[in-house]
């Protein structure tokens, strides 16, 4: 497969789950989509003006968890892991069919979303995939929090740090090479929360949905989760799996490095809305637009197949 085409899956697929906020159940079928059309939701429950693309000037929450409304109101939320996977799979375009307001959950991550994305396949298309190469610093500060992004040559790169009183959350923190690294363990990572926050959640009416199925819970010693974490890092590595998928609303795939602290999807909205009206600090290239080696795109596939 190679980096430098747009992509899209080679068939449909379907699958079903609840959604974490709501609770409510929907169906969501991912179709391939032409050329340059980028990622779409249509909600199929809708019988007009449905369609919401998935563009990060779509974002109208991103408090607990990113929320896509087009103009006439219809929204679709809980969005970050399933456009995670299509990052992770590299789709560029598809459509993406629901019948309800919000994205299933499954179990808290992308597992799923690439299982299914994988066993059906990926096509090259014939025309070629935009990226957008960062060329200037830039960075977002609000309190505590903050992210910025820097030149890197080929890829995208993250590195995410937490910053937790809770003893196992910690200052947990990781970086990660979307093109060079192995995805399997931020593929896998699951949404997680504090066992002391649920009641308050729950009284903002989200969370109806969670359980110890979909979502790590986290008391103050321990995990409260039967085997506990998937890997050492999962709760950073969860971070940097959500920021992949907020990225991609970008609509393109970012080439440069992202440093990001105590950072979640509100402060990743706010900074693509800055780096977006910074026309100084990217370049829109083709991939024969600058020089990629031989054996960067064999690394890719490489690790195609290792997650498959
Ligand atoms: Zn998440």
């Amino acid at each position: 497969m190679s980096l430098i085409y747009q992509k899209t899956l080679s068939k449909k697929i379907n699958l079903t789950g609840v959604g974490l906020h709501s609770g409510k159940k929907s169906h969501l079928s991912i179709l391939p989509a032409k050329e340059d059309q980028g990622i779409l939701f249509k909600r199929v429950d809708i019988d007009k003006n449905n369609l919401i693309k998935a563009s990060f000037e779509n974002v109208s929450s991103a408090k607990l968890c990113t929320t896509l409304e087009n103009r006439y109101g219809a929204k679709v939320s809980t969005v970050e892991h399933l456009l995670a996977a299509l990052y992770i799979a590299e789709i560029d375009n598809a459509i993406i069919e629901i019948d309800n307001e919000e994205v299933p959950i499954m179990d808290g991550s992308s597992k799923d979303f690439l299982k299914l994305l994988k066993q059906i396949g990926i096509v090259d298309q014939s025309k070629k995939r935009k990226y957008l190469k960062i060329s200037d610093h830039i960075e977002l500060v609000e309190g505590k929090r903050k992210i910025s992004i820097e030149p890197n040559n080929s890829s995208l790169e993250v590195n995410f740090q937490l910053d937790y009183t809770n003893k196992i959350i910690g200052k947990q923190k990781n970086t990660v090479d979307f093109q060079k690294d192995n995805l399997k363990d931020i593929s896998n990572s699951r949404t997680f929360c504090l066992f002391k926050d649920i009641e308050k959640i729950k009284k903002l009416g989200l969370a109806k949905g969670g359980s110890l199925e979909n979502a790590i819970v986290v008391d103050n010693e321990k995990v409260l989760n039967q085997g506990g974490l998937r890997n050492e890092k999962e709760f950073v590595n969860h971070k940097i799996l959500d920021l992949a998928g907020d990225f991609l609303l970008s609509g393109y795939r970012i080439i440069g490095k992202v440093i990001c602290y105590q950072g979640g999807h509100e402060l990743t909205n706010l900074f693509l809305r800055k780096l977006f009206k910074s026309n100084t600090s990217f370049r829109i290239i083709e991939l024969n637009d600058f020089k990629i080696s031989k054996k960067f795109q064999s690394q890719s596939l490489e690790k195609l197949a290792v997650n498959a």
